[in-house]
């Protein structure tokens, strides 16, 4: 079940953009995996289960619908889907995306806003799919799209160790949407602010919404799983892993003081975490749908 979470006047709920199995080394970067294979197993070929865990979040007194990241898509080929085992929700077919905002529903056309945390395909690739003539075209063609300027430029400029990451179909068709190109941190509408980061990638965005005394942060790759959520462990896929450790070493800070959901976008088992501090370290504890949709 899918828990309604309120925050002042904005309505979230999680949209299912479909699994991938990574690398479980490459997940956790310096982490043994003797360490790492008690929290998530692997399977045969070394790589772990992981979620493409999205948010949809509705304002009705601001008339906004906006989605949070778009998960891998459909648009790729038999032979990248078998490399990342991508599993589409709902069964095959067109665009989960669309599909599950349509579970929600809502139809496509009618989502205002899409705030893109880094245009790494597992990110955005599910905000364009293919059309009849084989064109990448934006599933959510009258939304806003918001990404961090930064990003925007390293996505279409990327470097040697994140070449395989940043793909042109995913970022291109996004310049004719009404494209926000942000400039770091802000306030982007009533409630919703974004919160730049760059040890995962440069210029990748944070998202926190806050209302009626309750504050969700949406970590994408900064936190990736609930194990993430130590400082020291880092990702192999992470550019600067020394600034992922400081970055996430304020967001504990932050997150334990205002007592924030957490969101986890890959976690396989837990969408939603609180941080407790226990004896002077921070804690992180999986907080179920159930548990929220009783609040
Ligand atoms: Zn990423």
């Amino acid at each position: 079940m899918t828990a309604k979470i309120r925050a002042g006047s904005w309505e979230i709920t999680t949209l299912d953009g479909g699994g991938l199995y990574l690398d479980g080394g490459a997940m956790f970067g310096s982490v043994p995996r003797v360490v790492w294979e008690g929290c998530i197993p692997p399977d045969d070929a070394h790589r772990i289960p992981l979620a493409t865990r999205l948010l949809l979040a509705k304002n009705a007194d601001e008339n906004r619908i906006v989605v949070i990241d778009a998960g891998v898509g459909d648009k790729e080929e038999e032979a990248f889907r078998e490399r990342f085992d991508v599993r589409l929700p709902n069964g095959e077919g067109h665009c989960p995306l669309e599909r599950a905002i349509r579970n929600s529903g809502t139809d496509p056309d009618q989502v205002t806003d899409v705030i893109v945390t880094h245009l790494h395909f597992d990110h955005v690739g599910g905000a364009t799919r293919l059309d009849s003539s084989g064109s990448s075209i934006p599933v959510m063609p009258n939304a806003r799209h918001w990404v961090q300027k930064r990003n925007w430029e390293n996505g279409l400029q990327p470097n040697p160790r994140e070449r395989a990451s940043y793909l042109r179909p995913n970022i291109e068709p996004l310049e004719g949407t009404d494209l926000q190109l942000l400039d770091g941190p802000g306030e982007i509408m009533p409630g919703i602010s974004v919160e730049e980061v760059d040890g995962h990638t440069t210029g990748m965005q944070t998202i926190r919404i806050e209302g009626g005394g309750r504050v969700i942060r949406y970590l994408a790759d900064l936190a990736p799983t609930i194990h993430h959520l130590r400082a020291a462990w880092t990702m192999g896929y992470d550019v600067h892993a020394l600034k992922v450790v400081e970055e996430k070493r304020q967001l504990l800070e932050a997150a334990s003081a205002e007592q924030a959901l957490l969101a986890l976008e890959h976690d396989p088992v837990h969408p939603w975490a609180r941080i407790i501090e226990e004896k002077g370290r921070f804690k992180a504890v999986p907080v179920s749908e159930d548990e929220l949709a009783g609040e």
